[in-house]
């Protein structure tokens, strides 16, 4: 097999979040229905697979369950990270404030990592979609 293709799955889960730099309407804690196309390429096998769209579920689910229903609270957030350590509400910390942009850097060094060793993959291409007219995207590419 010489030719590569391409083939995706969305993932969806619903996560609270603010920007405290934002001098507008995203300084409030919202949140949003994210959708995450997670699209590889590659190589299929002897069966014309690439990957099997269970097999990426499998991998890439728990990966997201840790965003689902959570705050995601940039560590510098003097407000809510204080306000959060002393409730029980599900929270993540990251060292970045939490913009689509950087989002989607997070999970492309996160999922590489998932997906690297199945070496059929070449590429990982991660569209990120805050709302149904946004979204922000990032490409890791295999190197020899
Ligand atoms: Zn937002």
């Amino acid at each position: 097999m010489d030719k590569t293709l391409k083939i995706a799955r969305e993932f969806h889960w619903e996560m609270g979040h603010r920007l405290p730099f934002h001098t507008s309407g995203c300084a409030n804690i919202h949140g949003h229905s994210y959708k995450l196309w997670v699209e590889i390429e590659g190589y299929c096998d002897e069966n014309g697979m690439l990957m099997d769209y269970g097999e990426m579920k499998r991998v890439v689910a728990p990966f997201i369950d840790q965003f689902d229903h959570c705050f995601l609270c940039d560590e510098a957030d003097e407000v809510m990270r204080p306000f959060l350590a002393g409730t029980p509400f599900k929270h993540k910390l990251v060292p970045f404030t939490t913009t689509a942009e950087n989002l989607v850097f997070h999970f492309l060094d996160e999922l590489w990592n998932i997906f690297k060793p199945f070496q059929q993959i070449q590429a990982l291409r991660l569209r990120l979609q805050e709302t149904d007219i946004s979204y922000a995207e990032a490409e890791r590419v295999r190197t020899p």
